[in-house]
């Protein structure tokens, strides 16, 4: 047999997050290791459970799930999205508007896929949230990343992003709250991004998944809910705020100016037909969710589990020699910077593979973000605080061990 290959389509594809350094402490776990993981935003593992109203309601509710679903998604659910676009004041969103995909990474995928032709650009924050450059590229698009910049406590460069505009770009995509950065973006910065959209017809895509995961008293503002006369394109769902990573329950909701995209819309609309439906299960569980008791603001409160973890991981990263960070105000993530001349580091890969090796603890490193410089690590602050003491503790060691070398 000849060798079979991946497709070209594949070939600027990456997501780093599960990439190599992934798998090798995979295989450490099977060698009986225990690895402390600092790696990926699934909340459930680290003692996050899902609301219980949401798992009764989904068991109760399960000899319905057995057949498709409208491939746009059950009505209720739909219903229970749309109630929730009026609470962001998000205008004129009718069931219709409404998109359910199995999570809002199949959505992602569907948002790109039904809009780029090949060579054309789209807007991506750097960093990024790596799934968002990964489906510009499969789609045969180009992401042109624009600088977030650390400095502004990690908002958007609107010079940056204005410079970045070409006859070929199509759309902007906005991560808020960001992964990885933790960053919440005022209205100005909303504001600014809706004119240069307006002044240059681009679609404006929100990846707003961590829109209740708020710190210190933080509110959010939709961009949505900013104008009516661009297009946006805004995705949710249930795997932060619900901590419900596995149900894969996502949307994503069109709204603003429609009529010019109609077109765009029928697309959308054919290649959710083409899935049939989102996993029904999942989809059982939003209108409990939304309509239910919200218990992340108890998590996110001062004395909340989430809001102390980013406490305690905050304090001591930013303890240690050479390491600055801009304190997260959302999300469940920190994206601390390495002093360059502290550490000179070539590869953060294989940085974040010998931390791995040599203290058991297991990151993603900042290019694996689409970040330009090899000088940043993200963590995930789920863990708990012994552990997560634990983990900053070998991080400082390694990091001594680093700058004797
Ligand atoms: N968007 C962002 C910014 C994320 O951080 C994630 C997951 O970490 C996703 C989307 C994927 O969400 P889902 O589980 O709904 O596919």
């Amino acid at each position: 047999m000849p060798p079979v290959n991946k497709s070209n389509k594949l070939s600027n594809v990456c997501y780093d997050i599960r990439g190599p350094v992934l798998q090798r402490a995979r295989q450490m776990e099977e060698d009986g290791q225990r690895i402390i993981k600092l790696n990926i935003g699934n909340p459930m593992p680290f003692g996050f459970n899902a609301p219980e109203e949401i798992v009764q309601d989904v068991i109760h509710n399960m000899d319905q799930a057995s057949g498709y679903t409208d491939s746009k998604g059950l009505f209720a659910a739909r219903k229970a999205i749309m109630h929730y676009t009026q609470q962001k004041n998000i205008a004129d969103v009718t069931i219709d508007d409404i998109i359910v995909g199995n999570g809002v990474s199949e959505l992602i995928v569907m948002a790109m896929q039904g809009l780029l032709n090949n060579g054309d650009e789209v807007l991506i924050p750097m960093p990024d949230y790596p799934l968002w450059t990964a489906a510009v590229n499969l789609a045969g698009g180009s992401a042109r990343h624009y600088v977030c910049d650390e400095q502004a406590g990690w908002l958007p460069d609107l010079q940056d992003i204005e410079s970045k505009i070409t006859a070929s770009t199509k759309g902007i995509v906005i991560i808020n709250p960001n992964n990885p950065t933790g960053a919440l973006y005022p209205k100005e910065t909303l504001e600014g991004i809706i004119e240069i959209a307006r002044c240059h017809g681009l679609v404006i895509f929100a990846d707003e998944i961590y829109d209740k995961v708020l710190y210190d008293g933080n509110t959010h503002t939709s961009i949505a809910s900013l104008a009516d006369d661009v297009l946006f394109v805004t995705f949710n769902g249930l795997s932060k705020n619900y901590r419900a990573c596995g149900y894969r329950a996502g949307w994503m909701i069109i709204s603003g100016e429609k009529k010019d995209a109609k077109d765009y819309i029928e697309g959308l609309n054919m290649l959710a037909s083409m899935r049939l439906c989102a996993n029904v299960p999942g989809q059982l569980a939003i209108q409990t969710a939304l309509g239910g008791y919200q218990s992340i603001n108890d998590l996110v409160a001062p004395s909340g589990r989430l809001c102390k973890q980013r406490d305690l991981a905050y304090d001591m990263l930013t303890a240690l020699p050479g390491v600055t960070c801009v304190k997260p105000a959302a999300a469940m993530y920190l994206f601390p910077k390495l002093d360059p001349d502290m550490y000179p580091i070539a590869d953060d890969q294989q940085f974040i593979l010998d931390l791995l090796l040599e203290e058991k603890v297991l990151l993603v490193q900042g290019t694996g973000f689409n970040w330009k410089a090899p000088d940043h690590f993200r963590v995930v602050f789920l863990p708990n605080v012994d552990d997560l003491t634990e983990a900053m503790t070998r991080i400082g060691r390694y990091l001594d061990s680093y700058r004797k070398k």
